[in-house]
């Protein structure tokens, strides 16, 4: 969960683990790649890390829930590396299992373990199938799409329900992963919805939030239509069920997710997961504390559990099993399900060492695969900030990328509070930050850190370490923030002030990120914290597509302007201070104005100079151009990347209320 989330925590705990943390310190470590289940020629293989139990077993049942066990597996120790085993010479498939531990003189409860890659309704049992059975036809040539450099990413954050459970989805397969693998689907006015519609739009990557499985919607009882944003963690390893057509089925879930993984990727775009290592949904009934207790998650000095999550908890990554979990579930995901990217939700939890072996791991898996985060925490945490996965400390990681949270609330105004406004909506007084936001946070000779509003200094090192955007799941949608903090307003200055927003996220430096149906006008009904709320709230309408078709398309041509120009996707910092220019406005005299140039075909854009400005102004505001023959891309809320508006010879231009202007030499 990430509703709660705050900038940085900073400089409360400079002290390293609790004194109540220093005991796992030496517990032995497993790192072979046979933990929990191995099926093989030999049978049906067992190895639980536990290294403090007082002993073990594993129960074989023949249902994924209820029923008595078919066998109980008494378990060997190996004191070396803290694991028990247990074997059989059959191959087990179609049978479940849990594993229990004895603690403290107790049996605790059963627990599908930390590993279970297939489980039952609810995620209760883990199951034992054969993987390869839930592969789709074409599944080995299966490929996500080729990223040479992480600035040409285009991330779609999506909820599987938001985007297909409305009636106007067209969609048969509503509220599923299957959803996405229903190409022709079309809304009451006969526009593409689903999996058409993403690539109409343009963009590379879908960012699902949390598919593992998790804790809060009864699998049980679907009819019910409960909705969760996802971000309470069961079962890391497996699907969601409720996202199946059939939860009951360990291998169904499994299937339907990879298929709708190839249908993607049949269309040319990438899967970017959402994953919640950071805290458990359970505290002592999770998975974690059921298989070794005290060791997965961080406490404080008094043995309580310490909750840089406001979930509850908080993990241990500074621990060596828990930073081989990550590093290797990631992997898992990455080989098994070809997934394509990975989001951390409160990557500050992490530390950065941990982050550097995820990245550094999936990259040898896939150089494509990539890795971003929320720099910060929700809460302070006994990891030293020095260590911790920060936004600030993003120059520290490798091929990792965080959230410019600088950028989020300057161009539309701050998130905790829904009538501030921001650049792009006529406060003034923001420019500086917006500017760090263009530059993606790098160095440049003409951004003054220091008026930055939520970071002091340039925190990134490339261009490829930031995540541009203005809206996404948490907090008041895009629109929800306009209408709000704009009441009284006529839409159609909400609606100038969208595209203006999003025209900053799309031409600024770093890789851009949009909310899932922003682009045709989408609302939470002014709900900020949508995480439990009903389809009625969280669903979108696709009968805005329609409504809002000069929206959609505005949307349309800002990715096609970005995937046409490299200029707009430069890899080095060095690259954006020589080839982005701002140019020299007041602030006191034109607030809300900022206009800049990417000048000598930079990054070798075929366009040799382009001239980017914005105003977030209520009224009309004029700059001067030089001389020269201009093509006019993008002007007073319409934008054509490829034929252009028309022509212009330079001098002076007037910007409408709440719009952009785009210019480029094209000689
Ligand atoms: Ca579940």
């Amino acid at each position: 969960m990430t509703a709660l989330a705050l900038t940085a925590v900073g400089g409360a705990s400079s002290q390293a683990r609790s004194t109540y943390d220093e005991q796992f310190v030496s517990y032995p470590t497993y790192s072979g790649d046979d933990l929990e289940l191995t099926v093989s020629d030999a049978g049906t293989a067992f190895r639980l890390w536990s290294p403090k139990a007082q002993d073990a077993r594993v129960k074989i049942y023949a249902q994924g829930r209820g029923g008595n066990p078919l066998t109980v597996l008494p378990m060997q120790f190996h004191a070396d590396n803290g694991t028990w085993t247990a074997s059989v010479p059959e191959k087990l498939y179609g049978k479940f299992y849990t594993f229990q531990i004895l603690h403290d003189g107790k049996w605790l409860d059963e627990t599908p373990g930390v590993w279970a890659k297939a489980v039952g309704l609810n995620g209760e049992r883990a199951a034992i199938i054969d993987l390869t059975s839930t592969n789709p036809e074409g599944w080995a040539e299966d490929k996500g799409p080729k990223v040479d450099n992480f600035t040409d990413v285009i991330v779609y954050e999506m909820h599987h329900r938001d985007m297909s459970m409305h009636p106007s989805s067209g969609i048969a397969n509503k509220g599923k992963f299957l959803a996405l693998t229903e190409p022709g689907t079309l809304s009451p006015d006969s526009l593409a919805t689903g999996i058409d519609h993403l690539k109409e739009l343009g963009i590379t990557h879908v960012h699902i939030l949390p598919s593992y499985d998790y804790n809060s919607v009864d699998e049980a009882n679907l009819q019910l239509n409960t909705y969760n944003w996802g971000y309470d963690p069961l079962n890391y390893n497996a699907p969601e069920g409720s996202y199946s057509t059939n939860p009951s089925d360990p291998a169904t879930r499994i299937r339907e997710m990879k298929e709708m993984i190839k249908a993607l990727h049949d269309a040319g775009i990438g899967v970017i997961m959402d994953v919640v290592y950071n805290h458990t949904a359970g505290n002592d009934d999770s998975n974690f504390e059921l298989t070794a207790p005290g060791y997965y998650h961080r406490h404080r000095n008094d043995g309580s559990y310490s909750d840089a999550s406001g979930c509850g908890n908080e993990t241990a990554s500074d621990l060596l099993q828990m930073q081989d979990y990550i590093v290797n579930s990631t992997k898992y995901w990455a080989d098994e399900y070809h997934i394509d990217g990975f989001r951390f939700d409160l990557m500050a939890i992490h530390d950065i060492e941990t982050m550097n072996r995820v990245a550094a791991e999936l990259k040898e898996i896939n150089p494509s695969i990539f890795v971003y985060g929320e720099g910060w925490t929700a809460g302070d945490s006994p990891l030293p900030v020095d260590k911790r996965a920060l936004k600030e400390n993003v120059a520290k990681m490798t091929d990792i990328a965080v959230f410019s949270d600088d950028l989020r609330d300057a161009v539309k105004g701050h998130y905790t509070d829904a009538s501030d406004r921001g650049f792009a909506t006529g406060k003034p007084g923001l420019e500086e930050t917006v500017k760090i936001g263009i530059v993606a946070a790098t160095a440049h000779p003409q951004v003054d850190y220091s008026k930055g509003n939520n970071s002091k200094f340039a925190y990134a090192s490339s261009p490829e370490m930031i995540v541009n955007y203005v809206s996404c799941h948490d907090d008041l949608s895009l629109t929800d923030k306009l209408k709000k903090s704009m009441e009284g307003l006529p839409e159609k200055d909400m609606l100038e002030a969208a595209k203006l927003a999003q025209t900053i996220v799309f031409t600024s430096q770093g890789a851009p990120f949009m909310f899932a149906g922003e682009e045709v006008w989408r609302d939470k009904k002014g709900v900020h914290n949508s995480y439990k709320s009903p389809d009625s709230i969280n669903a979108i309408d696709w009968h805005n597509k329609a409504l809002y078709a000069d929206q959609f398309a505005y949307y349309q041509g800002l990715t096609a302007l970005r995937k046409a120009h490299p200029a707009f996707r430069m890899t080095t910092a060095d690259q954006i201070a020589r080839h982005l220019v701002f140019d020299k406005i007041d602030s006191e005299k034109n607030p809300n104005l900022i206009s800049y140039s990417l000048t000598d075909n930079a990054n070798g854009d075929e366009w040799k100079e382009i001239k980017v400005a914005f105003n977030g102004a209520s009224y009309p505001q004029t700059i001067n151009v030089k001389k020269g023959k201009w093509m006019i891309v993008a002007q007073d809320g319409k934008i054509s990347p490829a034929e252009g508006l028309g022509e212009f010879k330079g001098g002076k231009i007037t910007l409408a209320p709440y719009s952009a202007l785009i210019l480029a030499k094209t000689k």
